[in-house]
């Protein structure tokens, strides 16, 4: 029985007067999904450093950071001059600019994998020019993904996100499942989907449908599926896989490229023939990016006997994204990386000890600075592993929900992230929310 009333309140009135007259111009309100939540999001007026305010003039930290692309939190001053200079020199040249060469240079200068890049403007945008690019180089049509991981929402990697447990199939070779409507019947076909940190089944799939695999899509540390944390050797053991049947390996960094300078591949291994990137790389305004070996990328430049693989996108690499990018890059120090880390580690101990304390199920899972509360205290693996012995999702939505009134913001699924302007007080702020957020949860 439930020794507190449910709250009937929304935290914020003037969203919710917002929303009703948002609801009669765009579907839900919102023009993505990411940050819904019943009954309706918060509103957003103005942000500053680590922190945001409501539509009602409420201040929270922010432990979301835009879907973890702002690892400097908001309206930087550094990144702000640099987006100020820019307006004055204009916002979108068809010309590339030199803004442009210095955040590839930046870029190939960190990650090893990567020989050449080129910018667009999404995750899912590099995503799809990663599987084109692997498609076209290897002449092949199928791409091989995750259970449970999440890339953006290009038709072909919607796929077995968030499979229901009746369609999920045999552990060893899960089903490819659609989720979202408007995919061509033709994309479950084309998908082979592979649970996650089993390399002995990888090798039983790999030999099944290698030979038609252009791409294996991974995320190093895919937050959607609750940070599955690759085993010791993993991902070396699937880049040799994959080199064994001609498959190319496509690394989905748009958040990873948050744990370390050269990313989630210098701190788990592999070596990726293509890499994605988006969020942070852009300094808070849109961005995407795909990255790899010259001998691939060769096959976007125009002056080689024609393009074999079109890109375009009339806002690529235009001079706002690639001088706050650049900014927020060379912001991005070692020394950063090291404080981020350090906090991480701090709000992972702090909340799990909590939720131990507690005898909540829920776990603070992820490293460095990207986080995610999961609704398991079982290990995670894979995605199975989170699901398995989940918490009720109307659980982790009453937590959220807590901390919003709180004063702290994450994504209903719990994704939540570090930014620099963060330090211990704002880490400490977030365990102390969480300890009195549980506390209020039904018992
Ligand atoms: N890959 C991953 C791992 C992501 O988390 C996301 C977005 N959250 C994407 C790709 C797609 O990026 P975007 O939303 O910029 O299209």
């Amino acid at each position: 029985m439930s020794t507190v009333p449910p709250r009937t309140e929304h935290p914020s009135p003037a969203s919710g007067r917002l929303y009703q007259e948002a609801i009669k111009v765009i579907p839900g309100g919102t023009s993505r999904i990411h940050y819904w939540f019943e009954p309706y999001p918060i509103y957003a007026r103005s942000a500053r450093g680590c922190r945001l305010t409501d539509v009602d003039g409420v201040e929270r930290i922010d432990f979301l950071n835009n879907m973890t692309s702002l690892i400097h939190g908001h309206a930087h001053p550094v990144i702000n001059q640099a987006i100020i200079g820019q307006l004055d020199r204009g916002t979108a040249w068809s010309e590339p600019g030199e803004a442009e060469v210095e955040l590839a240079k930046l870029i190939v200068g960190r990650v090893k994998s990567v020989e050449r890049i080129r910018f667009g403007n999404s995750g899912t945008e590099s995503v799809m020019l990663g599987v084109k690019l692997a498609r076209a180089f290897t002449g092949r049509d199928k791409i091989a993904k995750f259970e449970g991981f999440y890339h953006g929402y290009y038709d072909y990697v919607q796929t077995s996100v968030r499979s229901a447990p009746a369609a999920w199939g045999p552990s060893e070779a899960p089903a490819t499942t659609a989720n979202s409507g408007g995919l061509s019947g033709s994309v479950l076909g084309e998908v082979v989907t592979f649970p996650f940190n089993d390399l002995a089944a990888a090798e039983r799939l790999m030999a099944q449908h290698g030979a038609s695999l252009a791409c294996f899509l991974v995320d190093p540390l895919a937050s959607q599926a609750g940070g599955p944390m690759p085993g010791t050797g993993y991902l070396d053991g699937l880049t040799a896989l994959c080199r064994r049947h001609g498959t190319l390996l496509l690394y989905d960094e748009v958040v990873s490229f948050r744990l370390a300078p050269g990313g989630g591949q210098e701190k788990y291994g592999g070596v990726p023939d293509l890499t994605a990137f988006g969020k942070i790389i852009g300094g808070g305004l849109p961005i995407g990016a795909i990255g790899g070996r010259a001998d691939i990328m060769e096959l976007l430049d125009p002056g080689k006997g024609g393009p074999r693989v079109l890109s375009g996108g009339t806002f690529s690499g235009n001079p706002l994204s690639m001088v706050a990018g650049l900014a927020a890059m060379e912001l991005l120090t070692p020394a950063e990386f090291e404080r981020l880390d350090r906090l991480g580690a701090r709000i992972r101990e702090g909340v799990n000890r909590v939720f131990a304390d507690a005898g909540e199920r829920i776990r603070m899972a992820g490293d460095g600075s990207l986080c995610r509360l999961n609704p398991t205290a079982d290990p995670v693996t894979d995605y199975r592993s989170l699901v398995r012995n989940a918490v009720p999702a109307s659980r982790m939505g009453a937590l959220h929900r807590n901390l919003l009134d709180e004063g702290i913001i994450i994504a209903k699924a719990g994704m939540t992230c570090l930014s620099t302007p963060m330090g211990d007080a704002e880490i400490d702020a977030f365990v102390g929310a969480v300890g009195r957020a549980v506390a209020n949860l039904p018992r």
